[in-house]
């Protein structure tokens, strides 16, 4: 509770905390598209290569719970890594700040001045932000973090695995349609489920969403082509 106080507190209106929760979506997102593609690709090769149902949906729920709890170990990983580091550098500005807080409000006062602030206001701001709280002042100007909204690693972790296993059951789900039509419902399904994602996912990153939806779904009917190719020679052979 304390880091939501200091959210309120800290940062500008409409700034850091938009951008932030776009970043959660399109990560979400790009989780979900993951789930689709991954386990899309695992039912469609077992369905090359058997009718089972059973047999079907077991591979998939396994390539599901594999595929969730990897995306949260590396999500996991990732972030606890990268905290690490910020921590790292939060806390040798906290002892440069205890021991020569002179030079470091000069740093500061020169920040603002490389932004195009004239001398005596860069100072005047500069002092002002020490006086109210320096640490998080320094914080943000000089290392661009927000002390009081690091990630967390576990809220990290498990929003990737939630991401992936929503996306995960669109096609676990299409996949037991009846045997004659299975595999086409399913490739209908993802197709359509992926340029939806590729859209958004491209629309939230700011990237050109033609481009990147093409991109989406041209990757996920290979995967799916490379799988039932490769699902159907091992049913022959086995
Ligand atoms: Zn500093």
């Amino acid at each position: 509770m304390q880091s939501e106080q200091g959210v309120v507190a800290h940062s500008e209106p409409h700034g850091n905390g938009l951008a932030a929760r776009l970043n959660w979506l399109r990560a979400g997102v790009l989780g979900a598209n993951d789930g689709i593609v991954s386990v899309a690709g695992i039912v469609v090769g077992v369905a090359a290569a058997t009718t089972s149902a059973g047999v079907i949906a077991t591979a998939g729920v396994a390539g599901l719970a594999a595929g969730a709890v990897s995306m949260a170990l590396g999500e996991y990983v990732s972030v606890s890594t990268q905290r690490d580091s910020e921590r790292a550098v939060l806390a040798v500005e906290r002892r440069e700040l205890a021991e020569m807080p002179e030079q470091e409000l000069a740093e500061l006062a020169a920040i603002y001045e490389g932004k195009g602030l004239s001398p005596a206001t860069a100072w005047k701001v500069a002092e002002e932000l020490t006086e109210n709280d320096a640490f998080t002042a320094h914080a943000e100007a000089e290392l661009g973090i927000d002390p009081s909204d690091l990630t967390n690693p576990w809220q990290a972790a498990l929003s990737s695995a939630l991401s992936f296993t929503l996306g995960a059951l669109l096609p676990l789900l299409a996949i037991l349609a009846p045997p004659a039509v299975r595999v086409p419902v399913t490739v209908a399904a993802v197709l359509a489920a992926l340029a939806v994602t590729g859209a958004v996912g491209a629309r939230l990153g700011e990237a050109p969403v033609w481009r990147a939806t093409i991109r989406v779904l041209v990757g996920g009917a290979l995967a799916m082509a490379t799988t039932y190719l490769v699902g159907h020679l091992v049913g022959i052979a086995v």
